[in-house]
């Protein structure tokens, strides 16, 4: 089954961008995923095609209006369309691993990318858009956020990644961070790769890989082990 993205924007020529290279662009043109853009703009309804005006209420910037964005998104998708529909938002929830891999189990995504200060909260609350955030700082657009929501979700689409197992162990998918890796050579300015991962023994390589991925999560990121029973 495709997984079918659909990107809402006032700049779809910023797509497939980095999305058409390497893993999601091998995927994309294998129909793992498909991709559409739908350009907000056409559905602007006055003769100067506008998709913003000035904050009710006064301030600076613009924002995007509620009737050009629901029209927008009731032609790319319609009520009874079964996917979740994403506001890129530095105000939502701070997507996760845990996130990502929900939706890459469903059956798509369509995602609304913002622009100037934002969008009418009456449209966000109408078609029920659910806030997204990749983290806290201020991006100019939602669409690089878009390409990252898509390819966390694509690289995870079966079939996608060559080396399935090497997924398990990455970074947050354990709750740890990820341990250090090595390959050759050997000796690199006289740093020669640590004895255990040339022992051949793989009980304890695992062990050792699993202790330097706790010690680092516990420096770096103390907060993933907070709620975890991981000793
Ligand atoms: N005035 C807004 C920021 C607008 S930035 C505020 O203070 O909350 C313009 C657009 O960029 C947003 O509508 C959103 O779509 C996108 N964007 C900016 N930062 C983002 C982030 N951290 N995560 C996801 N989208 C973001």
């Amino acid at each position: 089954m495709t997984f079918a993205a659909t990107v809402l924007t006032l700049y779809p020529e910023m797509f497939p961008g980095a999305l058409g290279m390497s893993l999601a662009g091998r995927a994309l043109e294998a129909g793992t995923w498909s991709l559409q853009t739908v350009q907000i703009r056409d559905f602007a309804i006055d003769k100067h095609r506008s998709v913003d005006d000035t904050p009710a209420g006064g301030g600076a910037g613009m924002v995007m209006r509620a009737d050009v964005m629901a029209r927008a998104i009731d032609a790319a998708a319609p009520a009874d369309d079964p996917r979740p529909r994403l506001l890129m938002s530095p105000r939502g929830k701070p997507l996760n691993q845990a996130r990502v891999r929900e939706l890459a189990a469903g059956p798509g995504v369509v995602i609304v990318c913002g622009r100037f200060e934002g969008v009418d909260q009456r449209v966000i609350d109408a078609r029920q858009l659910e806030e997204v955030s990749i983290g806290d700082y201020i991006l100019s657009g939602g669409e690089p956020a878009a390409h990252i929501v898509l390819d966390a979700i694509v690289r995870l689409l079966p079939g996608v990644m060559g080396n399935e197992a090497s997924g398990d162990e990455e970074s947050h998918e354990s709750g740890m961070l990820e341990h250090p890796h090595y390959t050759r050579p050997q000796v690199f300015e006289d740093m020669p790769i640590p004895e255990v991962l040339t022992s051949g023994n793989h009980a304890r390589i695992a062990a050792w890989r699993r202790e330097q991925a706790l010690k680092l999560t516990r420096e770096r990121r103390p907060d993933l082990l907070a709620d975890k029973d991981i000793k």
